[in-house]
């Protein structure tokens, strides 16, 4: 199978980022799509190719190790299962679902040693009130596949020999032919003996017995950062599953934020309530109350109603650009018992309006 470059096919150099290929992907799209006038079908079916395999960083990275003969077969694109270098959606619309079974069972059987990416996890946590508006370091035990402590993954007992793998023949990756009913497909896979390294150690780590991941507890911290909301999931990159040969899945964490009994949240703005008196109201006062952060005094006005806003600007949430405000929303207690001479002395007052 001849191998393609797609990157150069796109237009691009090996070392793009992934904005830079959907970039190019795009303008080449545009000129070269067959309802246009410069429109060139077979040049079109050519970019796509290119993109469905470089415009996505997990193809993208068995291509640059596999080549291009890796992805022979999924030109259609789609949503095939892959497994090692193997994408067998093009055959899976043709009504072959099975053929994505054969070849899964290739190496061994152990399929979830070819895919290159470990399960991504998910959890919840809970946050108070304040840890969500300071944010806060919080400890996140999982029970999980990691990379073996002893070995750092790799299976070889740390200080053994490492020698080249009998299977490969030091080079990673093996060449595999299967005959099918469509005919012979030869194509590169990643070696399951050595798991694409090219070396296999003389003395297994005696640890993981040369796995190079073990099922266990792990602690990780997750760094919950200032001014986030309930319902917000953060993304730790690599806290998921591990797979030997391949990169970790993530970690996602859902956060829910305990209300809190003082305090009240919209976006950046923190509202909590004020009661006052009806002479407070009246006459004006100082008041002894709290912001979050701590103690705080308030000046009443006089003649302040009831429902009327104290703003106080910067004490609210912590955002990219400062503090959002503290609002106090004034409520004025009428009495409802009144003493004799209370009574008494509000009736003289008149202050009916
Ligand atoms: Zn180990
Ligand atoms: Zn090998």
């Amino acid at each position: 199978m001849s191998n393609k470059d797609f990157y150069k096919t796109l237009g691009v150099s090996k070392s793009a980022s992934q904005d830079e290929i959907k970039a190019a992907f795009r303008k080449l799209a545009h000129q070269y799509h067959p309802d246009k006038p410069t429109g060139n079908e077979a040049k079109f079916k050519e970019i796509n190719e290119a993109y469905q395999v470089v415009g996505d960083s997990e193809k993208r990275q068995k291509y640059d190790q596999f080549g291009s003969a890796a992805f022979d077969g999924s030109a259609g694109g789609g949503h095939g299962q892959g497994f090692g270098g193997f994408d067998f959606s093009g055959f899976q619309a043709g009504g072959f679902e099975d053929l994505g079974e054969m070849f899964g069972d290739m190496f061994g059987g152990r399929r979830s040693r070819a895919t290159s990416r470990g399960s991504d996890i998910q959890v919840d946590i809970d946050l108070t009130f304040f840890e969500s508006v300071f944010g806060v370091d919080k400890e996140v035990t999982l029970s999980k596949f990691n990379a073996c402590d002893r070995c750092s993954g790799n299976g070889a007992e740390p200080g053994t020999k490492m020698n080249e793998c009998s299977e490969c023949k030091g080079k990673g990756v093996k060449i595999v032919q299967q005959r099918t009913i469509l005919g012979t497909f030869q194509t590169k896979a990643m070696c399951g003996v050595c798991h694409g390294e090219g070396q296999t150690p003389n003395e297994r780590c005696s640890t993981c017995r040369g796995d190079g991941i073990t099922r266990g507890k792990k602690t990780l911290s997750v760094h919950v950062p200032v001014g986030v909301e309930d319902g917000n999931v953060l993304r730790v990159r690599g806290g998921g599953e591990a797979v030997r040969g391949g990169q970790n899945g993530d970690l996602f964490v859902r956060l829910h934020v305990r209300a809190d009994k003082r305090f009240e949240r919209e976006g950046s703005t923190i509202y909590s309530s004020l009661n006052i008196g009806f002479s407070q109201a009246a006459l004006g006062a100082s008041l002894n109350t709290e912001i979050i952060d701590g103690a705080w005094s308030v000046e009443i006005e006089p003649g302040t109603q009831s429902g009327s806003e104290i703003r106080v600007r910067g004490k609210g949430v912590p955002s990219g650009n400062g503090r959002g405000d503290h609002v106090f929303i004034v409520q004025v207690v009428t009495p409802t018992r009144l003493s004799k001479e209370q009574r008494k002395l509000v009736e003289e007052l008149n202050l009916n309006s």
